[in-house]
């Protein structure tokens, strides 16, 4: 578990992990995989770049050839499809191929045309929305840590203004899902700074925003959740989630052999 001393340091990622399966949370803690490249992460990392860049007046060259975008993210490796990895047989088995591919390849879910569109898109429609982000006041990829009893929640906010957490999402649209998160930045927000700003999701893919209010009961019952979370990790209770089990899960094959 990340721990501080005796203190839990928990982000939406681990909140959420756990949520949807506590021995995924328990396993990706210790038993870590070497870090790896994914495309998705690499083109969604570029594209939260170009729309700071823009919002901010900083884009002095204009290099939105998507092709040559796509190219330069590559940078050499080769691209290898999730679906194509092996079955593991141990979890050594595993750390060994994850290290054998972690500078010669890039994982994919989709062909390179798909990503070299997503960025032509994701380009496209940062220029359109702009205009109505530039502010001066805004924060840009804005870090919060707050301590509520035994816990340390840290987040990264990727656009404060005086009103609004903003998300900026380079994926497919899914609302529900996304509004946990957002309200997690808000409640973060709230507990630092004591005020409860709007919430607003970005899908740079599409050009919609979505925009969220929450109550303070709200968010108050989210704290409190976290909190119900975090006691159930310190109490070292990880159960599975059969439902979730499928190729997906990094760990479908060797999960019973880890404890
Ligand atoms: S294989 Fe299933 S139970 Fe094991 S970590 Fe993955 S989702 Fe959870």
């Amino acid at each position: 578990m990340k721990m501080r001393g005796d203190i839990l340091r928990l982000s939406y990622s681990n909140y959420a992990t756990y949520l949807r399966c506590p021995r995924l949370y328990m396993l990706q803690n210790r038993f870590p995989l070497p870090k790896i490249s994914y495309a998705d992460y690499e083109v969604g990392n570029f594209l939260h770049r170009y729309f700071y860049d823009i919002i901010s007046n900083k884009l002095m060259y204009d290099f939105t050839q998507p092709e040559s975008i796509w190219n330069n993210i590559k940078s050499g490796r080769e691209a290898i499809f999730a679906r194509d990895f092996p079955d593991f047989e141990n979890y050594e088995d595993m750390v060994e191929f994850y290290n054998g591919i972690k500078n010669s390849r890039i994982v994919v879910y989709r062909d390179e045309e798909n990503y070299i569109s997503k960025i032509e898109k994701g380009i496209e429609n940062a220029r359109k929305l702009a205009s109505r982000y530039r502010n001066s006041n805004q924060k840009i990829e804005q870090r919060m840590s707050v301590y509520e009893d035994r816990v340390n929640l840290i987040g990264v906010i990727d656009i404060l203004t005086d009103t609004t957490v903003i998300d900026i999402k380079t994926g497919s649209r899914r609302d529900d899902e996304y509004r946990e998160q957002i309200k997690f930045y808000v409640l973060l927000n709230y507990l630092k700074n004591l005020w409860i700003a709007r919430g607003e999701i970005v899908y740079l893919l599409s050009g919609k925003t979505v925009p969220y209010r929450f109550s303070y009961n709200e968010l108050e019952r989210l704290r409190k959740d976290i909190l119900r979370v975090a006691e159930r990790i310190l109490e070292g209770k990880f159960d599975k989630n059969p439902q979730l089990c499928s190729s997906l899960c990094p760990y479908y094959g060797i999960c019973d052999s880890l404890d």
